[in-house]
């Protein structure tokens, strides 16, 4: 793995080198970065679907293209034909399910919900978390009811269209020891479910996945008001994005390190005051994920982590 990352990095200088003329920004110095993950959670579950790979969003900023607009994804998309089958990712007890059109999910559809208990505590914003909830969302059809025991790999429901989406795929979601999200605790302070912390993390966490570390990060021509900015590429094998930083700020997406998950319009909008976040469009037919990213003043460094703390270095 750190010589794969070597060569990826190699690859990037060579073509920094190559922009210096024309972007505006200079050439860089990109190096391999490794550090301590962001979060270790002591369980592995198993992918949901029969085909892990086939992701059309991954957790975290993205360019929603069925609504034109940026958002945070607290969730993973994984398409597939409708019907195809829906599992359980280990052994677990049906939290709840939300038929179509609940007042829970109302743009869910057919939802379900399976808690699991994890082996070990895991702390978490300075509290010990001992379960997760993973949470299935667009279901064409829903196989479980509340409060029954479920085994790894047994079959929940079927992947489909419901709600508001426009086209087959599995929404889906892990959320550490609480359902509620951090607006709805706000919102509901007598719930019974107030954390303080939003609960969802990216699923790769406990679910493995490939992680080839197949990342550039390379300066391109600044927008009017930027002082620099940045292409940062993912490849399918590596859409574990946790961590983006320069000397004026941070970023981390899994712990919400400098979000503000308060409200959904605050965790949707990618203008902080030291880096503007502009991913782009990435669907079931793209290969190589874009974000671009927009720096008012001239970072002394740009520094992206992954869920492991592998991560690139570009040093302008
Ligand atoms: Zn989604």
């Amino acid at each position: 793995m750190a010589a794969m990352r070597v060569v990826t990095s190699l690859g990037v200088l060579a073509s920094v080198g190559a922009a210096c003329g024309d972007d505006g920004g200079g050439g860089g110095r990109v190096t391999a970065v490794t550090g301590p993950p962001p979060l270790v959670v002591p369980a592995t579950f198993a992918p949901p679907v029969p085909h892990p790979a086939a992701i059309s969003s991954t957790f975290g900023p993205r360019w929603k293209i069925s609504a034109g607009r940026t958002d945070f994804h607290p969730g993973v998309d994984w398409f597939d034909a409708e019907g195809t089958p829906v599992t359980a990712i280990g052994d677990g007890v049906v939290e709840a399910v939300y038929p179509d059109g609940s007042t829970q999910f109302p743009l869910g559809g057919n939802v379900v919900a399976i808690r699991h208990a994890l082996p070990t505590p895991v702390r978490f914003h300075g509290r010990d978390v001992d379960r997760l909830f993973a949470v299935y969302l667009h279901l064409q059809t829903i196989g479980v009811s509340p409060g029954q025991a479920v085994t790894r790999g047994q079959p929940i429901g079927a992947m489909g269209q419901t709600g508001d989406t426009d086209f087959v795929h599995l929404h889906f979601e892990i959320r550490l020891q609480t359902m509620c999200s951090l607006p709805y605790q706000r919102e509901h302070p007598d719930a019974g479910c107030v954390t303080g912390f939003d609960p969802h993390v990216h699923p790769r966490l406990v679910i493995p996945g490939p992680d080839d570390d197949a990342i550039t990060l390379a300066p391109i021509a600044p927008s009017p008001g930027d002082a620099y900015a940045v292409r940062y590429t993912a490849t399918r094998g590596d859409l574990d994005l946790d961590a983006i930083a320069t000397d004026a700020g941070a970023l981390g997406f899994d712990a919400r390190r400098g979000l503000d998950a308060s409200s959904l319009a605050t965790l949707d909008d990618f203008r902080y005051p030291w880096l503007t976040l502009a991913p782009q469009p990435f669907a079931s037919t793209d290969e190589v994920l874009v974000m671009d990213l927009h720096f008012p003043t001239r970072p002394a460094f740009v520094e992206v982590r992954d869920l492991d703390g592998d991560g690139l270095r570009l040093t302008p």
